[in-house]
């Protein structure tokens, strides 16, 4: 059957199949696409009978580590990509707004709440069948794989055995939760950076530290006991370049960042600019920042704060942090595998596997970092299968987008540059004279970039 006569099969009322596996953000996102123009898709999930070792419930769509995706504000890259989401009616974007909690400029949401309503809304989907079963081989008709960091071992082999000796795999971490009631307040306070936030006193609620309270916890998150590493793990993280091999830059553990210098952490995840402590009027000479993390603001993750440590040590070291002297955790941090391909020579902008027009790859697996990464390139890859389907020609969105800017970064990026990318300005082409003239300020450019991109997308979707 061609991609012309399914067009027809569609238009007659008859369906036409699309397999997706993987029932994360980005699976969601492309089975929601697809569904929507007509295709009938069977979203296979491995949860809850098969687990992946960070997931810890069934709902699709579950964040496994912070409950943040990223800047919201509209100049800001990771706040652009969300603007383009929402302008190509991203289901996982709505959802998000739907369940958002206080985070500044952040976009934050409820993380069950979330994954509760996108479960929801896929499985009340005329068009969608979500099919609770571990896919162990890479289907013979048109499919997405987005079964992402975590994919299972066995689809893990047929995904190296399709894409040859750039199956990669390198290491990520998730941060720890402590409860509300147990933050000592009157030491720690709330506040959001630069007083931007929409809580009256602040979103954040920041632990402050002298330099003598900083020091002795540093010394004390180097020396902690770890969790001991399997040996291909050591040889990753002691920054020995295996082929391609590397830890997740933008989720590095804190004593690992520690590690770095004794600095690092106090101009890195415990900068204290824009956190003056109310009660002094004083910046501190660091701050550990901790963020709502449920709807009922009971449960708060320490920002930054991925780890490896021991979880008595976690205990330890970090009830030296100021206020959090009685913390209660809820949850440790910890560390996991992390699988990507080399996209730039398996994939093309499209998303497509270059070698099988009618497979799809989107998500964590194809080197996109962050949530609305993902959940973009879901969105793609659910959009052009079903254009495949349909005998139209595939999206390659214009590099001008967000969106469009990381699909070419993942898949024209050289092999020895190649590292799993988040939405950044950098991915942009630069602009035009307008940007240079009179020295503009960052934020006016990055403002101009925003524009650029949207109007672009814009054009581009009119034209679709
Ligand atoms: C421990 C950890 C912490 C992270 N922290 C962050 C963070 O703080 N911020 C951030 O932006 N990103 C973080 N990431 C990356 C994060 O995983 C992605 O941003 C996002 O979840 C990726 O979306 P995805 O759809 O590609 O994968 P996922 O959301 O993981 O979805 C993949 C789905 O496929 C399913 N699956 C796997 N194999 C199979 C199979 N063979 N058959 C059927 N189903 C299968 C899995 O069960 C899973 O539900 C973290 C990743 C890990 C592992």
């Amino acid at each position: 059957m061609n991609a012309c006569n399914n067009m027809k099969l569609v238009q007659w009322g008859i369906m036409v199949e699309l397999t997706i596996i993987g029932g994360g953000l980005a699976g969601s996102e492309a089975a929601w696409q697809a569904a929507q123009r007509g295709v009938q898709v069977r979203l296979y999930e491995m949860r809850p009978h098969v687990e992946t070792g960070a997931h810890t419930g069934a709902d699709l769509a579950e964040l496994v580590c912070s409950n943040s995706l990223g800047s919201d504000l509209p100049d800001r890259a990771p706040g652009l990509l969300k603007n383009e989401l929402r302008r190509m009616g991203s289901l996982l974007l709505e959802c998000a707004d739907q369940t958002a909690v206080p985070a500044g400029g952040a976009l934050a949401v409820d993380r069950q709440a979330f994954s509760r309503l996108v479960t929801s809304r896929i499985r009340e989907h005329p068009n969608i069948e979500v099919i609770r079963q571990e896919v162990a081989s890479i289907p013979d008709g048109p499919a997405v794989i987005a079964s992402g960091p975590l994919t299972s071992p066995d689809l893990s082999e047929a995904i190296a055995r399709l894409a040859g000796r750039e199956h990669l795999y390198f290491f990520d971490a998730i941060s720890p939760i402590v409860t509300l009631e147990s933050i000592n307040m009157d030491i720690a306070y709330r506040a959001s950076r630069y007083d931007r936030g929409d809580q009256v006193g602040g979103d954040y609620i920041n632990c402050p530290m002298t330099e003598a309270e900083y020091d002795a916890f540093v010394d004390a998150l180097l020396s902690a006991e770890r969790i001991e590493l399997k040996s291909f793990e050591q040889q990753l993280e002691s920054g020995v370049r295996a082929g391609m091999h590397t830890f997740f830059e933008g989720c590095l553990p804190v004593e690992v960042i520690a590690r770095r210098g004794r600095k690092t952490l106090a101009f890195g995840p415990l900068r204290p600019v824009g956190l003056a402590d109310p009660r002094t009027g004083r910046r501190p000479y660091a701050v550990v920042q901790l963020r709502q993390d449920d709807l009922a603001g009971m449960i708060y993750n320490l920002v930054g704060f991925q780890t490896n440590l021991k979880f008595p040590e976690q205990r330890r070291v970090f009830r030296m942090i100021p206020g959090l002297e009685r913390a209660e955790f809820v949850r440790y941090g910890q560390m996991h595998r992390n699988t990507f391909i080399f996209s730039p020579a398996l994939l093309c902008p499209t998303l497509q596997f270059r070698r099988r027009g009618d497979l799809f790859f989107s998500g964590q697996i194809t080197g996109i970092e962050g949530y609305a990464g993902n959940i973009g390139t879901g969105l793609l890859a659910g959009w052009n299968a079903a254009r495949y389907l349909l005998g139209q020609s595939p999206l390659q969105f214009p590099e001008e987008t967000m969106l469009g800017a990381l699909c070419h970064y993942i898949t024209h990026a050289s092999a020895a540059d190649f590292q799993p990318m988040k939405a950044n300005f950098g991915l942009l082409p630069p602009l035009g004279e307008e940007g240079r003239g009179q020295r503009k300020s960052r934020r006016v450019r990055q403002q101009m970039y925003a524009e650029r991109a949207l109007s672009v997308l814009d054009a581009y979707l009119i034209a679709q």
